[in-house]
């Protein structure tokens, strides 16, 4: 099972969580042209190999252990990290799409600040 990069990140994406992946399944990194543009990083499902180093490292708790306790308000975003693949502009633009539409239609967890966002993920 994957781990899932929910909108915490949004607003946040200080790479905190590359830093610590042994694998470098997280993107875009700093240094990758696309990092300027993605709203979030996302976690490549396959490459992943669940040894859950990101999800203390990340200071807003945006990462999810696995599609099932990833929350119903940010289950959307499963699909965001399953199809954005770095180098891919067409893929970019599929993950960012979901993105976009996961802040339009969730105006209410927007509005919280990034820190305190995942706290709402339960009730929202
Ligand atoms: S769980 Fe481990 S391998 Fe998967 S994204 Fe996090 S740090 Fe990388
Ligand atoms: S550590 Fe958290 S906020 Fe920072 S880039 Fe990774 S998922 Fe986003």
């Amino acid at each position: 099972m994957p781990f899932i990069i929910t909108d915490p990140c949004i607003e946040t994406k200080d790479t905190a969580c590359v830093d610590v992946c042994p694998v470098d399944c997280i993107h875009p990194r700093k240094d990758e042209p696309e990092f300027a543009q993605a709203t979030i990083l996302y976690i490549h499902p396959e490459e992943c190999i669940d040894c859950g180093a990101c999800v203390p490292a990340c200071p807003v708790a945006a990462i999810y252990e696995s599609i099932d306790a990833t929350p119903s308000s940010q289950k959307d975003l499963i699909e965001a990290n399953a199809v954005y693949r770095n180098g891919d502009p067409e893929a970019m633009a599929k993950a960012e799409a979901i993105v976009q539409e996961h802040i339009a239609s969730h105006p209410e967890l927007m509005a919280i600040p990034a820190a305190e966002r995942q706290a709402a993920h339960a009730r929202l």
